[in-house]
């Protein structure tokens, strides 16, 4: 990890990339620019994922509505790289089943959803679709509402923490020498005399020291703020320079229940009762997740977006209609939370309908990348590399794929002390070659998970030590998820977690109340139930 002290030297250097935003977009891009011999600087105006990364639906997947809209180019790209992402990151990327009910009368029926399953299974080379009939249907997915229940599907898609994937495709760039820094936020633009990006003034966001730094080329990464940077010009008004906004930002949601409250053996797709929106619970690291909206997002994007109650009120709506016996209640969600999509403004009338492609434009030296998906962050990080290559000639003959991780291939993790059953592989594919590093620096108790999550303490000690936490929330909605797993986003737990991380983090006790006041503030405002 680069320490803060040395900011202003890597600041002086001239770079030939400079990576704007650290969402998966930009992380990919750092990784793939740096393992091509390319000086790649990567910059973050809060936390690393904190963004869109780190509040997406957490499903590395086709996206079986893609294919319903006929896109079978994305669908056929996604499936191949939810492959490539299950062989390379596994212990991050999972398999995960899904069960979709086959009700009288409901869309889609048996017939269209196989014959989408068929296509679906087809461009992954395998064959994971199965129909079950009512029976064995209702023994898989108990809990369902019983009531015109015919049988149901069953297929397979993957999914992730969003978070320690950006995570973990940072530290790979590392590894090839790539560095990104977070809690630096680019204000404006350089240009050289020939009105050309040139590179960027930077705001350290934790000092408020002003840099400029000189690049190459200047990438922007920023997902749903894309349009802020783009064609802003040196004094930090923008847009500028013609460059009319082309991103219509939608929010999406989503409720987190315990898992015992909705228990789940496998994954729930469904349609949505008032609409016909698919929407899908899962069981995610302990804890079951239900989303998604998609509704347009007109607040301040500089502000975190946070669940309304319209769409709280939409999905237990949906809830209710799938499992009428469990008898959900509001007070059963323990936490929600809201990102924007980056979409490509088509002009739609229904949200939903927007494509989800991945969008590069160059304009004036500066080059955009945003919209898609995170299980196609790969492809779209080679996308923009091809382009780059028509200003950096040296990529030219450097553009061919290579495997996502390798770059330390980690040995067989040495444990002497119990650790829980799964947790090797998730350790591996989290921290790659570190974990053993992170193991050997557990104390004791520190391998045991926290209860309600599957998170082992030593996680927390050793984010605190060498992840670059500037803030309690970094630690708690990023590094962990634990702020979206327990209730009150782990008040509970925040005694033993100050006992282990303040002193990693060498805060003061003054600095820690502060930093729990902040989170628990933040925590209430954006990630709780909505109160009107
Ligand atoms: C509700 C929802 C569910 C989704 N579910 C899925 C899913 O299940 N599977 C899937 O594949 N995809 C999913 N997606 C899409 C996916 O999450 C996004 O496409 C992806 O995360 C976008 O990544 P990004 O890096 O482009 O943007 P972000 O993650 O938003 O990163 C951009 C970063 O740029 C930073 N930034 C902005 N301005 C500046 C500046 N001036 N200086 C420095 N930094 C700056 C921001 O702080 C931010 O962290 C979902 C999206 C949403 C909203």
């Amino acid at each position: 990890m680069t320490g803060r002290t040395a900011l202003p030297e890597l600041f002086a250097r001239h770079w030939d990339v400079v990576v704007v935003g650290g969402g998966i977009t930009g992380a990919g891009i750092l990784l793939e620019a740096a393992r091509r011999g390319l000086s790649a600087l990567l910059v973050e105006q809060r936390d690393f994922a904190w963004g869109t990364s780190s509040r997406s639906s957490k499903l590395v997947h086709g996206g079986l509505r893609y294919l319903k809209e006929g896109r079978f180019a994305l669908t056929r790209e996604s499936v191949r790289e939810r492959e490539h992402l299950l062989r390379q990151a596994a212990g991050l990327v999972e398999p995960q089943s899904f069960a979709f009910g086959d009700y009288a009368g409901r869309k889609p029926g048996k017939r269209a959803f196989l014959i989408g399953l068929a296509i679906y299974d087809r461009m992954a080379g395998q064959k994971s679709r199965h129909y079950f009939g009512r029976e064995e249907f209702a023994a898989l997915a108990p809990n369902v509402a019983a009531g015109g229940l015919q049988g149901g599907m069953v297929y397979t898609d993957a999914k992730t923490d969003d978070a320690r994937l950006v995570l973990r495709v940072l530290q790979e760039a590392r590894a090839h020498r790539g560095v990104a820094v977070n809690y630096v936020a680019v204000e404006s633009l350089l240009r050289d005399g020939r009105d050309s990006v040139s590179g960027v003034r930077l705001r350290d966001g934790l000092t408020g020291e002003l840099h400029e730094v000189r690049a190459r080329l200047v990438v922007n990464a920023t997902g749903a703020w894309a349009d802020r940077l783009r064609g802003r010009d040196d004094d930090g008004a923008g847009p500028g320079r013609g460059a009319a906004p082309r991103l219509r930002p939608l929010r999406g949601s989503h409720l987190v229940l315990p898992a015992w409250r909705l228990p789940l053996a496998q994954a729930i797709s469904l349609m949505h009762p008032a609409d016909g929106r698919p929407v899908f619970a899962f069981p995610w690291e302990g804890v079951t997740l239900v989303g998604t909206t998609d509704v347009d997002h007109k607040d301040d994007l500089s502000r975190e977006a946070a669940i309304t109650r319209g769409e709280f009120d939409y999905l237990m709506a949906a809830l209710r209609d799938q499992f009428p016996q469990l008898d959900l209640q509001d007070h059963d969600v323990i936490a929600t939370y809201a990102g924007v999509r980056p979409v490509i403004d088509g002009g739609k009338a229904d949200p939903s309908k927007e494509g989800r492609d991945h969008a590069l434009w160059l304009e004036h030296g500066l080059l955009t990348v945003t919209g898609g998906k995170l299980t196609t962050f790969r492809v779209i990080a080679l996308d923009a590399l091809k382009l780059a290559a028509t200003l950096l000639p040296e990529l030219r003959d450097k553009l061919a794929p290579q495997p996502l991780f390798g770059a330390d291939a980690p040995g067989p993790l040495r444990y002497g002390r119990a650790l829980p059953a799964g947790q090797a592989a998730r350790l591996q594919g989290r921290y790659g070659p570190l974990a053993q590093q992170l193991i050997d620096a557990a104390q004791p108790g520190e391998l045991e998970t926290i209860p309600g999550t599957q998170t082992i303490w030593a996680q927390l000690r050793w984010a605190a030590r060498g992840e670059s936490v500037c803030k309690l929330e970094d630690l708690l909605l990023r590094r962990s998820r634990i702020g979206i797993q327990l209730r009150g986003g782990g008040i509970e737990i925040l005694p033993r977690i100050r006992a282990i991380c303040q002193p990693e983090l060498g805060w003061s006790d003054q600095r820690w109340d502060a930093e729990q006041a902040a989170y628990l503030a933040l925590w209430h405002a954006h990630y709780s139930l909505p109160t009107s």
